[in-house]
């Protein structure tokens, strides 16, 4: 049986006669962490305040379990959202904060005191009630927002940049901590950013958007490992591109003349053959050096970086292609000239439709 618990039917939206959404569907199953993902501008923010109600669109539905809430307001959907900016109250304390909404929905007291504690418990800020938000750390923050996002029992909690503001370590503990609390409840997240580290790190699945428009939905090692387009493997990991032309398509394994030299290329269901052009997406981590075959080129420099080593290398077209590895050395120096290949299903072909606009 279908678990579906928000479905995006065709949004588009346009602000003062610019269209920035262009028909974008989704289908989010309960439970699910999805993320949406994408460089700044490119529609994200729209897409979630359409869910929750902030924005209508001018065309296409929200569904919220089966039911169709395009002309809801946000109150009367199941929804939360978590913003980047926490938007907490001042003047009251973190207890009046996270309990705020209860009181509004005439709860009793005693009910809303225990709501609130357990909601301060789930994010490890027990005892912390009676603070005021300046006295608190931006992570901890971050975490009352949650709380008092979470005392609504959202069926869809939505989180717009919500480590935005903290610093990588603060980051990526809260990473953690967000997804043992996703788990742990059975809540469904959508969730923003545009840290591509962050979405590989934490999501069920990934909308890669671009310019209004999800180029790729698909779990992480989807997304990563058989990007759809150019720009999902330059967003996602950041690929080489590399064009060139079939020699042969022998039982899915492509043969492909580029830069001076042939190199070979995974072909699911691709429909390329002998005489097509081809664009393949390659990652830095699975370009391997030969002594023979393979493709020539010219090692340009070696720079060492978050613990892994990058190897630029030009190739005979005039094309640069980066190598990396972990934290190890090697022989090669500035000038040198060397060969370079990759196994077959390390490099898909991708389309390049989008590229134009990147
Ligand atoms: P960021 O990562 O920078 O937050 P985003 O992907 O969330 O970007 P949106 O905030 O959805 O992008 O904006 C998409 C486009 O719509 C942008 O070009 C933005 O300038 C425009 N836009 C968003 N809201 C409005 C508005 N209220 N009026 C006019 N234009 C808007």
């Amino acid at each position: 049986m279908s678990d579906t618990i928000l479905e995006l039917d065709h949004i588009e939206k346009s602000f003062g006669g610019t269209s920035v959404l262009h028909g974008v569907s989704l289908s989010v199953q309960h439970g699910e962490f999805v993320t949406l993902l994408g460089p700044s501008g490119c529609g994200k923010t729209t897409t979630l305040r359409i869910i929750a109600g902030l924005e209508t669109p001018d065309a296409g539905r929200v569904l919220l379990r089966g039911t169709d809430m395009t002309a809801a307001p946000p109150e009367k959907r199941d929804v939360n959202t978590v913003f980047q900016n926490y938007a907490l109250f001042p003047h009251m304390t973190v207890a009046a904060n996270i309990g705020y909404s209860l009181k509004l929905k005439k709860m009793p007291r005693t009910e809303i005191a225990a709501q609130v504690q357990q909601a301060l418990e789930l994010v490890q800020l027990d005892g912390f009630g009676t603070r005021m938000p300046a006295e608190l750390s931006g992570g901890q923050r971050q975490r009352v927002a949650i709380a008092r996002a979470l005392v609504n029992r959202p069926s869809v909690l939505l989180l717009d940049e919500p480590l935005g503001a903290l610093d990588l370590q603060l980051r990526r503990q809260m990473q953690l901590e967000l997804k043992r609390l996703q788990k742990q409840l059975g809540l469904t997240f959508i969730y923003i950013t545009h840290d591509q580290e962050e979405a590989l790190n934490m999501s069920d699945r990934i909308a890669v958007m671009h310019e209004g428009r999800f180029e790729q939905v698909g779990t992480p090692a989807e997304v990563y490992d058989r990007p759809r387009t150019s720009f999902v493997a330059r967003f996602v990991g950041t690929a080489n591109i590399v064009k060139g032309q079939v020699l042969q398509n022998e039982e899915g394994i492509l043969t492909v003349h580029t830069a001076g030299g042939q190199v070979p290329a995974l072909c699911c269901n691709c429909g390329k053959g002998a005489g097509d052009g081809v664009t393949l997406a390659v990652r830095s981590e699975h370009v391997e050096f030969c002594t023979e075959g393979g493709i020539p080129a010219t090692v340009k420099e070696k720079t060492f970086a978050g613990g892994m080593l990058r190897i630029s290398l030009a190739l005979e077209n005039g094309d640069e292609l980066v190598a990396s590895r972990h934290g190890i050395d090697i022989a090669l120096s500035a000038g040198e000239g060397v060969r370079v290949t990759w196994s077959a299903q390390n490099a898909v072909p991708v389309d390049t439709h989008t590229e134009a606009q990147v």
